[in-house]
């Protein structure tokens, strides 16, 4: 599994439409100050459905949509498609490339897409759960998350070492299904009460 494509159109400095194609191995993304190189790494959080505009180094979610120059008008949205090689199957879906696309409009409408069918960000976020990608993955580091993690709280150390050992989905259900067992067992009181109120 590796990143193989990124389409931007919209996002940050990213007026016209982008596609940047990507080869397994390592790749850098050199260019002078201000050119947009944190702008696609911007890209690759977003579309994976980091919602803090502040992590993005914005304020608001609307400042990840091209706010024009001097030469070039606003645009009305922001979208942005990362696609990955997945010839090893190792995102759980029977595709040999997966494409997961977000694209925002300034009326705040957005929405989410796997393969070009629409989705929910739940659906983003769990099809790449335990593969180190996720917004909250330690596939994408950041300028100085090393020192936070390493000065951090040992419970948020541990997410990084859940995510490794691939047991977050697992937690996730546990949590569901206790959510579940205990909305059940408030309606069994219910039902318990009812019968007594008839008796
Ligand atoms: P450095 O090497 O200094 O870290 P960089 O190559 O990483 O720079 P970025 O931080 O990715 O550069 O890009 C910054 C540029 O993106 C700035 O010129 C900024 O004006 C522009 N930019 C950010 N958001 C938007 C937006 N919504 N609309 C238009 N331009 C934007």
């Amino acid at each position: 599994m590796y990143l193989k494509r990124i389409e931007v159109h919209g996002f940050k400095s990213f007026a016209n439409k982008l596609q940047l194609e990507f080869d397994s191995g390592i790749t850098a993304i050199v260019g002078p100050n201000g050119s947009g190189k944190s702008n696609i790494a911007d890209a690759v959080r977003w579309v994976l459905g980091e919602q803090s505009a502040k992590q993005l180094r914005g304020s608001k979610m609307e400042d990840v949509i091209f706010s024009g120059t001097e030469m070039r008008k606003p645009l009305g949205y922001a979208y942005v498609a990362l696609t990955i090689d997945n010839s090893d199957h190792k995102l759980p879906i029977d595709y040999e490339e997966v494409t997961v696309a977000r694209r925002v409009y300034r009326s705040g409408e957005s929405e989410y897409l796997i393969n070009g069918t629409s989705c929910r960000l739940k659906d983003v976020q769990e099809l790449f759960m335990d593969t180190g990608i996720g917004k909250e993955g330690y596939s994408m580091i950041g300028q100085g998350q090393i020192d936070k993690i390493l000065s951090g709280k040992p419970e948020d150390r541990r997410e990084l070492f859940d995510e490794a050992a691939g047991i977050v989905k697992f937690k996730r259900r546990k949590y569901e299904a206790e959510k579940n067992l205990e909305e059940e067992r408030a309606n069994l009181a219910r039902v318990s009460d009812i019968i007594s109120e008839i008796e």
